[in-house]
């Protein structure tokens, strides 16, 4: 796409927004597989669309405000990257831009407040453990809310657990293969505190010594998902230090498919400032834990108490953003008594995509219903993911359509097939 835009106008990152804009060659490829464009039918809400819109605005012909509701609508799935010919790098553009349109734009006092409550508590589990309880006791009012609102109660847990301190270090089991950092996940550790002891417990079983720094903070994901780049600056900032305090370590692991492609954006948020050598190494040593633990090489799990089909749902953040798909499948199809099932339309977003199920709870209600309905469809046992949002996304969509199948983390399935190892 030809363009006229200033790229050192826009700091840093311009120059990665100006090329993305270039080479898009408005083939359309993208758009079947864009979950907006296949949803709400327009070619502005389709990556084609937004990447003519974002243009317009850089170059000056157009105003914030005029791109945004469409730029708003966008899931920052990153579909369109694995299926674009020409190798748009659609994330280069859309993470800047929204920087650019949350200092230069305008945003109605509602939303502002709205998004004030989410930065302010998301990322702290203690807050958000508390808007929890406090979001259980007032759900019967839920009526008298307006939209966005009532749509969040909708995802709010059953059970609402107690704060679990996990150790500064997890040792190894045997001997040691590997040294690594964890990063705990803010609302993980809230909404499904098991994922990350499942995680210990599998890689301590494949002698892997994992560090937890009491230090570390949220990664920043949903700030930059937001547009909140200095913000999410100050938290990539206290996990650069976090992490680097802990020694040395063979990889930094995350087991939230949005976590670890946050804390892989950094190398990109810090570019061409002081930090740029350091987020740069640090970006370069995340890890999802599946891919780590499918390099590293598993020891055998005995298998399932039981024989179990279980669909695997890629999450986009770790199947778009990380390219990571085997792994994860590779890992299942080791266990014993489990059969491994590919739903339709692996591609497609399930709607949770940050912040998407609450800010945008129409689509991402769309996109759910699709992504249950065609997991419900093989017939599985159970599902499984790597990803804390598509989790409760996809359990309250069963729920809503009475289907009972479970959910949980890759790393629980295994840590269940280990446990059986042990009986
Ligand atoms: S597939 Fe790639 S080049 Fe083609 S329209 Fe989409 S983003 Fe542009
Ligand atoms: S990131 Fe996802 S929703 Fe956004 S344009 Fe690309 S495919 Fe569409």
């Amino acid at each position: 796409m030809q363009h006229k835009i200033q790229a050192e106008k826009f700091g840093s990152r311009g120059a990665g927004m100006a090329h993305a804009v270039e080479t898009c060659v408005h083939c359309g490829f993208c758009l079947p597989t864009c979950p907006t464009y296949q949803t709400l039918g327009e070619e502005m809400d389709s990556p084609r669309g937004r990447i003519f819109l974002m243009r317009e605005v850089l170059e000056g012909n157009l105003a914030v405000e005029a791109a945004q509701p469409y730029i708003d609508k966008c899931l920052g799935c990153l579909a369109c990257e694995t299926s674009c010919p020409s190798g748009v790098e659609y994330g280069n553009l859309i993470s800047p831009y929204r920087a650019h349109a949350r200092e230069h734009g305008k945003t109605g006092p509602l939303r502002k407040a709205f998004r004030a409550i989410l930065q302010e508590t998301l990322p702290y589990p203690a807050r958000f453990r508390f808007l929890l309880r406090m979001g259980a006791i007032v759900r019967p009012l839920k009526g008298l809310l307006p939209g966005v609102l009532k749509a969040s109660f909708d995802l709010l847990p059953k059970n609402i657990s107690s704060a679990d301190s996990l150790p500064e270090i997890f040792p190894a089991k045997g001997p040691l293969r590997a040294r690594v950092g964890l990063l705990a996940g803010c609302a993980q550790q809230v909404l499904a505190p098991e994922i990350n002891r499942a995680t210990l417990a599998v890689l301590s079983e494949n002698g892997v010594e994992v560090v937890i720094p009491k230090s570390q903070s949220c990664c920043g994901a949903l700030a930059m998902h937001l547009g909140e780049e200095e913000r999410a600056k100050a938290l990539a900032r206290k996990n650069l230090e976090a992490f680097e305090q802990a020694g040395p370590l063979d990889a930094i692991i995350s087991n939230a498919a949005g976590c670890g492609s946050g804390m892989a954006e950094y190398r990109d948020l810090f570019l061409g400032q002081p930090e740029e050598e350091r987020a740069a190494k640090f970006s370069s040593n995340v890890q999802d834990v599946s891919l780590f633990l499918y390099n590293l090489g598993i020891k055998q799990p005995k298998g399932l108490p039981e024989p179990a089909k279980i669909a695997y749902h890629d999450a986009c953040h770790l199947a778009h953003a990380q390219g990571v798909r085997e792994a994860p499948r590779e890992i299942l199809k080791t266990i014993p008594n489990l059969t491994l099932l590919e739903p339709l339309e692996w591609e497609v977003c399930c709607g949770s995509a940050g912040t998407y199920n609450i800010e945008q709870p129409e689509t991402a209600d769309i996109l759910g219903q699709r992504k249950a309905k065609n997991l419900a469809a093989t017939d599985a046992d159970a599902i499984a993911t790597g990803n804390i949002g598509c989790l409760v996304q996809i359990r309250g969509q069963m729920e809503k359509r009475d289907t009972n199948i479970p959910i949980f983390h890759t790393m629980q399935i295994l840590e269940k097939a280990y446990q059986t190892d042990e009986k």
